[in-house]
């Protein structure tokens, strides 16, 4: 039998795939995510490493200059030019130190004595005391140079020159090749070292790290290149690609168990639908003024192979939800064709079939009605259809339309377990019915002083002011019967006239009971 699924299971199968995807979707976002995190934390921390080195530098500078800070007076001596040569000898970063006069004039370096005001351009805006710096342009390299300036107190200082190089090998060792920018400066001033690679573009990304030193004013500002975070996305990425793959695979098989477990029922309905193990037990119908079987009520029953007889409370609700209630139903059309088809073809007797709610949602059942009494030649007048008052809305919409199309036929609707929903009246002010069933829970309280054995009565009533027939089901004593009779109620069945029985023992109890009614020939077919 093809896999038919229903519009619900559609959306659940939906569901539990894009659930089973969700932690792949998840991984995956959060690899990129990863992968521009770790790239920004890699530009942060370059920033940062360059700054720290330029620190260390002035750091390492100043030391030097304070070292010349008592030694060195603002008259160059010998001596004095002798130390500067010993402090650039000695320092790896320092190209050239020298001493100012407090006109701020430079009066010598560690090549010999001179006399250049350096400082005129910038003198208005230098601090007072303390150090300060510069970058120039060396006039022969062209290169940029800072210039770490430290002031004695009575006026004048020495300063240092530092070598460009070593900013240079600073970025070099701080990785920022592939960056799309850079700028390492004084604040406010001059900048010490400045990248633009408009090769690397940052459109997209667009990294960006500042980063200042509380001890001198230094700041750097680092744009990353788009090129770093893919690489850094391609790095992160195949991990918790990797992960999202596992973790959905599991999603998928914990999905699979459950799915498997809640369609368990239905996949054994489907199977047993297959196999054809949904059969009709008839309960007679008796006439209570003649005592007579006048039809019989078809009760689904479930042959199980392994199981035995099962009864149809357990099943017919998981029928219902899955839709497989409508070609159970049908089967059991064909069956109580098939194997009661001389006894209906006699109009001797009627049999009414349950309906279930989504019956009454299209005119299936009418075709399917139809199919079956052409096939087996049985008239349709012969059916009645019991609609359960339970489960329907108030408004019963298309109902009306199968209804009006069964009684069209000839068939008879009765409302099934009349007074045991909410809607009954509603039901009644709609559908055209020819009869009520009343339930047993109205019937079993009978010779009862309780209220609930009165509710009986105003259902008698309203079916008298109504013009519609009654039914009454679960008889299990002579005095509902009694009283039933007493009180106009045409028909009733119940343990106390018979069980819900096989079509073999509805035609043994019409034997017993009225043999001038069974055909001739009286094989039942078995289908
Ligand atoms: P229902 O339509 O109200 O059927 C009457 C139920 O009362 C049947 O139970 C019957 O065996 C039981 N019964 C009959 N006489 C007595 C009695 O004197 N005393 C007691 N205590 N019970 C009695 P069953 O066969 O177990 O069916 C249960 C329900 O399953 C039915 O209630 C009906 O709603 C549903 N059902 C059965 N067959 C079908 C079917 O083919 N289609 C649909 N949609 N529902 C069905
Ligand atoms: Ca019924
Ligand atoms: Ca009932």
């Amino acid at each position: 039998m093809p896999q038919h699924h229903s519009l619900r299971q559609r959306w659940l199968i939906a569901v539990c795939v894009i659930t089973a995807l969700m932690p792949l979707v998840v991984c995956a976002v959060l690899g990129v995510w990863r992968g521009i995190h770790s790239a920004q934390a890699d530009n942060t921390r370059r920033a940062q490493q360059l700054l720290a080195g330029t620190g260390r530098i002035l750091d390492h500078t100043l030391q030097r200059l304070e070292a010349l800070h008592w030694t060195a007076a603002s008259a160059c001596e010998d001596d004095v030019i002798e130390k500067l040569t010993y402090g650039v000898y000695n320092s790896i970063y320092i190209r050239e130190m020298g001493v100012f006069d407090p006109d701020l004039a430079l009066l010598c370096t560690n090549f010999g004595r001179l006399y250049v005001k350096v400082y005129q351009d910038i003198k208005h805006r230098l601090p007072e005391t303390g150090p300060f710096y510069n970058v120039i342009q060396t006039v022969v390299m062209k290169e940029r140079s800072v210039i770490v300036n430290l002031r004695f107190p009575h006026g004048g200082g020495v300063n240092a020159l530092i070598d460009p190089m070593v900013f240079e090998e600073l970025a070099r060792t701080a990785g920022v090749d592939r960056v799309r920018s850079l700028q390492l400066g004084f604040v406010p001033g001059d900048s010490i070292l400045e990248r633009d690679q408009p090769q690397f573009a940052d459109t997209l990304f667009k990294l960006a790290s500042t980063a200042t030193l509380e001890k001198y004013p230094v700041r750097v500002e680092l744009h990353g290149s788009d090129a770093e975070v893919w690489s850094a996305i391609d790095e992160q990425l195949p991990r918790y690609l990797l992960a999202g793959v596992g973790l959905s695979l599991l999603a998928a098989w914990c999905l699979r168990q459950v799915w498997n477990r809640l369609q368990a029922p239905e996949e054994a309905l489907r199977q047993a639908l297959t196999r054809r193990e949904f059969i009709p037990y008839y309960q007679p119908i008796i006439n209570l003024q003649t005592g007579l079987c006048d039809g019989a009520e078809v009760l689904m029953r479930w042959r199980h192979p392994e199981v035995g007889l099962i009864p149809p409370d357990s099943f017919i609700p998981i029928a219902e939800r899955t839709g497989l209630i409508k070609p159970m139903t049908a089967l059991l059309l064909e069956r109580v064709c098939a194997q009661l088809g001389p006894l209906l073809r006699n109009r001797n007797l009627y049999v009414s079939i349950n309906l279930s709610r989504i019956h009454l949602d299209d005119l299936d059942i009418v075709d399917s009605l139809l199919t079956y009494c052409r096939r087996y030649e049985v008239p349709p007048a012969t059916f009645a259809f019991e609609i359960t008052e339970r489960g329907l809305p108030d408004d019963p919409g298309h109902a009306e339309v199968v209804v009006d199309a069964l009684r069209g036929l000839g068939c008879k609707v009765f409302i099934d377990d009349f007074g045991t929903g909410h809607n009954g009246l509603a039901l009644l002010q709609r559908l055209t019915v020819d009869a009520l069933k009343i339930d047993r829970s109205f019937v079993e309280p009978i010779g009862d002083e309780s209220a609930k054995a009165r509710v009986i009565d105003s259902i008698i009533e309203l079916a008298e002011r109504q013009g519609l027939a009654l039914v009454a089901e679960g008889v299990e004593t002579a005095q509902q019967q009694r009283y039933l009779a007493d009180h106009q109620v045409a028909h009733a069945q119940g343990y106390l006239f018979s069980p819900p029985v096989e079509a073999a023992d509805l035609v043994l109890f019409l034997e017993r009971t009225q043999p001038w009614m069974l055909p001739v020939t009286r094989e039942t077919e078995q289908v």
